[in-house]
């Protein structure tokens, strides 16, 4: 019989070192919030293939929709002949982007690829080049994306030169330090030192860093940055790849913003396991680009379309967004519980059901416990639970479980969490 060990070896000699891998483990089936390996051992999913799983694995919904897709056409690039699930799911999209002006929306594959089309668009309608970043934010992995991320180790280490006119401005993050102010402060010294205002073409900002560190962007923060970019004609956007489709209790992040943004870009839950991302914006900025400017040839596949409808149907019957909210209330009170009995969990924070703890030696902000965070992740996957880390330190437990999990699943995830930090003291 296959184990996690013999494959783990075919794939150390057949895969790059470079493809990381959080557990040496090897899916065979999954269903919801579960999943089995291919020895027989069950875990608990709080990663959701990093915020895929918003509604959890193999959804049967989406499955169904999938396979009656499947069984009617499952290519021919839209660009060539067009299909009535792309231009649906666009109208669905535009109706739920928050602001008052008109919305249109073009689809990709990956969320790099969104991030790739939302500067393009950005920069087309304003004709300038330059775009703001944050420290700590994550925007993906290819040229563009990486030049617009905020983390050198491990993204970034040999892959330069990035792209010219990115710059980086501070985030929030209070608890480290940063305040609004400080924040807003550095965006105006990046338009005073480094690039004129009337050459800034776009701010990207996340409404809660993921891979930084689940942070949220705090209200004030948003509606001073909106403001700067009113003042300059510089566009926002905002990049909802990981927050977006229903994680944080609303469909978009952003809109328990102050402000709408002018682009959103989204992928991962959007299409509940298969490969699909979204930019949705104001449709003067996106019809900015030429007829053949945007595209790409599996951009927007039938099959992905369609399991985005049924995500999108799965939401409103199952109440999804409202369990979001409840869910994360539930996760939040369960981890301030273990946190009362545990110094080194230092934070407990979230949106919705996007929630984090993060872990210092002996409480102390200034000592980010990465050590600890590797040990506890790999304490959990031991007793059944697949867990994720994140953070600039490396020192953030972060959870992404399926919105379709039970209560009761949720209960033994977090009681398997408490185990875990019970077993390492
Ligand atoms: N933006 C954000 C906010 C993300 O979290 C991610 C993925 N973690 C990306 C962009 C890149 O998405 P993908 O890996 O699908 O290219």
């Amino acid at each position: 019989p296959t184990t996690n060990t013999a494959l783990m070896a075919r794939r150390q000699a057949a895969v790059p070192r470079g493809v990381g891998q959080a557990h040496p483990v090897f899916i065979a089936r999954g269903a919801n919030a579960e999943i089995w390996d291919v020895e027989g051992r069950r875990y608990i999913d709080f990663a959701g293939g990093i915020a895929v799983l918003n509604t959890g694995h193999c959804h049967p919904a989406v499955i169904d929709a999938v396979r009656e897709q499947l069984e009617l056409y499952t290519h021919t690039c839209f660009q060539v002949v067009a299909y009535e699930p792309y231009v649906e799911l666009a109208e669905r999209l535009n109706a739920l982007a928050p602001g008052q002006a008109p919305k249109k929306t073009l689809f990709l594959t990956t969320g790099a690829e969104a991030v790739e089309n939302a500067v393009k668009i950005a920069r087309s309608y304003t004709r300038r080049g330059g775009i703001i970043a944050f420290t700590g934010g994550y925007h993906g992995r290819t040229l563009m994306t990486l030049g617009l991320t905020g983390k050198v180790a491990p993204y970034k280490s040999g892959f330069g030169p990035f792209p010219a006119e990115v710059f980086h401005a501070a985030f929030p993050n209070p608890l480290h330090g940063v305040s609004v102010e400080d924040a807003l402060a550095s965006v105006r010294t990046i338009l005073k030192n480094d690039i004129e205002p009337d050459r800034v073409a776009a701010f990207i900002v996340e409404p809660v860093q993921g891979e930084g560190g689940f942070y949220v962007a705090p209200p004030e923060f948003i509606a001073g940055l909106k403001a700067i970019a009113d003042e300059h004609g510089i566009l926002l956007i905002a990049d909802e790849v990981q927050t977006g489709a229903g994680r944080t209790g609303t469909w978009y992040a952003c809109e328990q913003w102050p402000v709408a943004p002018d682009l959103i870009t989204t992928a991962k839950s959007l299409a509940g396991g298969f490969p699909l991302s979204a930019v949705t914006g104001r449709a003067d900025v996106m019809d900015a680009p030429g007829p053949g400017g945007l595209g790409g040839t599996y951009a927007g596949s039938p099959i992905a379309c369609a399991a985005a409808l049924a995500v999108l149907k799965a939401f409103e019957d199952q109440k999804l967004l409202e369990r979001s909210r409840t869910m994360g209330q539930r996760l939040v009170k369960g981890l301030k519980e273990i946190a009362a009995g545990e110094p080194a969990i230092g934070d407990v924070r979230g949106l919705g059901a996007m929630v984090a703890i993060e872990l210092f030696e002996g409480g102390d902000p200034h000592r980010p416990a990465a050590d600890l965070t590797r040990r506890v992740v790999a304490e959990a996957a031991a007793r059944g639970l697949i867990l994720l880390s994140c953070g600039s330190y490396g020192n953030v437990v972060r959870i992404l479980v399926p919105l379709t999990a039970s209560d009761a699943l949720l209960d033994e995830g977090l009681a398997i969490i408490a185990d875990s930090f019970a077993a390492l003291r």
